[in-house]
């Protein structure tokens, strides 16, 4: 199974008017590491990753999470109807938090709280992913998220989680399930195996110390992988997490056209790649869920997805 399903028109460069600025300019968190990525010449990368960090200016609130405008449609905030658990209806369907499971530290072995108790293999079940954070605009997202009762994965840059310890417990108390996305966002398909051990080590370590849980989670940056990242994460007990719906939001940055391709695109079983880095993403977050919702779909994680735990070392791309 390859990546490079990114069947995504090309977009119009005119469609990115912010100019790229460097995170560090905003964030001030001394080390924290931004996505700047010039995919590099290897066959491997796939083009969804994020390519620039523009941080979340000060006071930017940018849309309210109902979305932009009065067309948000869909479920208001808050609002989790049609909470049933057989019928087809719409709405935003909660699934227990697996909060303890987050908390669970040695209880690794354990079953996640919370799988089983949704069958993707019935429902319209979605997997929303977050990469590159915790940044400025990560604790918006979570509201947004915590208001519609929607839990969603965070692939982690290490570096950033060490800055933003508060922000990573936040994420994991929310419910969430937190991933390894390399400690500097390097490209892993390109590295040493040593580099690539120590990229996903020092990231299991900046998550366990934030939360007391050790994930079970990758994704390569870039989309880069080989045999060697693949050994890496499985002595990680990491599986690889790739994706099925790039909106491509890193290039767009228009909360509109990114919600609009993540609703057009979704099927069940997929796993969408979002950065909620970018506040046109984070404002497009409302929009997605509640249309998704009113489509009949169920948010889970990616562990929920798959129903168990993702075998380690191997790549998923969705269920
Ligand atoms: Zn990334």
């Amino acid at each position: 199974m390859s990546a490079s399903a990114a069947s995504t028109p090309p977009v119009s460069a005119s469609a990115a008017s912010t100019p790229p600025v460097s995170a560090s300019a905003a964030s001030g968190a001394a080390g924290a590491v931004p996505s700047v990525g010039v995919p590099s010449p290897r066959g491997a990368l796939v083009g969804g990753e994020s390519s620039v960090v523009v941080p979340l200016p000060a006071g930017a609130g940018a849309a309210g999470d109902g979305g932009f405008g009065a067309g948000g449609g869909g479920v208001a905030g808050g609002g989790v109807p049609g909470g049933g658990s057989s019928g087809g209806g719409a709405g935003v369907r909660f699934v227990s938090p697996v909060s303890v499971w987050a908390a669970g530290g040695a209880e690794q072995e354990e079953r996640p709280e919370g799988v089983g108790k949704v069958d993707c293999g019935r429902r319209k079940c979605v997997a929303l992913t977050f990469d590159d954070g915790p940044m400025g605009a990560t604790s918006r997202l979570l509201g947004i998220l915590e208001r519609r009762r929607v839990r969603v994965t965070f692939f982690l840059v290490g570096r950033n989680a060490a800055s933003h310890p508060e922000i990573v417990r936040r994420t994991a108390a929310g419910g969430h399930e937190l991933a390894n996305h390399s400690d500097t966002h390097t490209d892993l398909g390109a590295a040493s195996s040593r580099k690539v051990r120590d990229e996903l080590a020092r990231t299991q370590r900046a998550i366990r110390q934030a939360t007391g849980t050790t994930p079970t989670l990758m994704r390569p940056p870039y989309g880069s992988t080989d045999g060697t990242v693949a050994a890496a994460a499985k002595r990680e007990g990491l599986a690889q997490i790739l994706w099925s719906v790039d909106p491509l939001d890193w290039q767009v940055r228009d909360a509109r056209t990114v919600a609009q391709r993540v609703v057009r695109r979704t099927r069940p079983g997929d796993i969408v790649l979002l950065h909620d880095i970018h506040p046109t993403t984070v404002a497009a977050t409302p929009v997605i869920i509640d249309r998704l919702a009113a489509n009949g779909y169920t948010f889970v994680t990616v562990t929920e997805l798959f129903g168990h735990r993702p075998q380690p070392g191997r790549r998923y791309n969705s269920r």
